[in-house]
């Protein structure tokens, strides 16, 4: 779990940027304007800032010269095809650039490697017969290798990062294909079930009665 910095004047988009990695266990921080990251900043510390560019008071290049040397990883959100944006921010230290608009897994990707090379992140989950390579993404079963679609590791993600907490159906939806996905929760049923079998996991992600799923992994 990290602590992130949302800095996007667009309130729908600062909201689905919070909400989906809220999903996945990170502590967020909502701000509006380029002069409140520092209000923000004294208050706590981050491990990540998003930072948009077209900003109210002071835009995304003026913040991200104003934060000097403070070591805190950056990610740039700047509009589609302003390729001078891009360059310009990786040139002041800017760690990536998200295009909008962008999938929720592509943000949900890129903030876990931007914290993976902060080194922020947890690098390998086991439980018993089971490893999650959370790096490379890859899901092993008594040392071989088991092939995951897309949706699977987010939520098998999900369920490690937020291990022994109960998940919701239509917060598993909105994990592994997107808060604006207009999916029917049943979706969510049948990947866990292919999830459990694949890893004899049926006593390891349990059903929560009326709500979702839990992932057990008391220690
Ligand atoms: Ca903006």
């Amino acid at each position: 779990m990290a602590k992130i910095l949302i800095v996007e004047d667009e309130k729908a988009i600062n909201n689905l940027i919070r909400k989906n990695l809220e999903a996945v266990g990170h502590d967020c921080v909502s701000v509006f304007d380029g002069e409140a990251v520092f209000d923000a900043l004294e208050k706590q510390e981050f491990d990540l800032i998003l930072l948009d560019i077209m900003l109210p008071k002071l835009d995304g290049f003026e913040v991200i010269e104003h934060l000097g040397d403070a070591e805190i990883p950056v990610i740039f959100l700047t509009a589609r095809g302003s390729v001078d944006d891009r360059v310009r921010g990786l040139k002041l230290g800017a760690d990536d650039y998200i295009t909008k608009p962008f999938h929720i897994l592509e943000l949900q990707a890129r903030v876990e490697a931007v914290l993976r090379r902060a080194q922020k992140a947890d690098k390998s989950f086991e439980l018993g017969d089971v490893r999650v390579d959370l790096s490379g993404r890859k899901v092993y079963f008594k040392g071989r290798a088991v092939d995951f679609t897309p949706q699977e590791y987010a939520l098998i993600e999900a369920f490690i990062r937020n291990r022994n907490i109960a998940l919701s159906r239509d917060k598993l939806l909105e994990i592994a294909w997107g808060y604006e996905f207009g999916g029917d929760t049943r979706t969510v049923d049948a990947h866990i079930s292919r999830i459990r079998k694949k890893l004899q996991w049926e006593n390891v992600i349990k059903t929560v009665y009326k709500l979702g799923y839990r992932l057990e992994a008391k220690k």
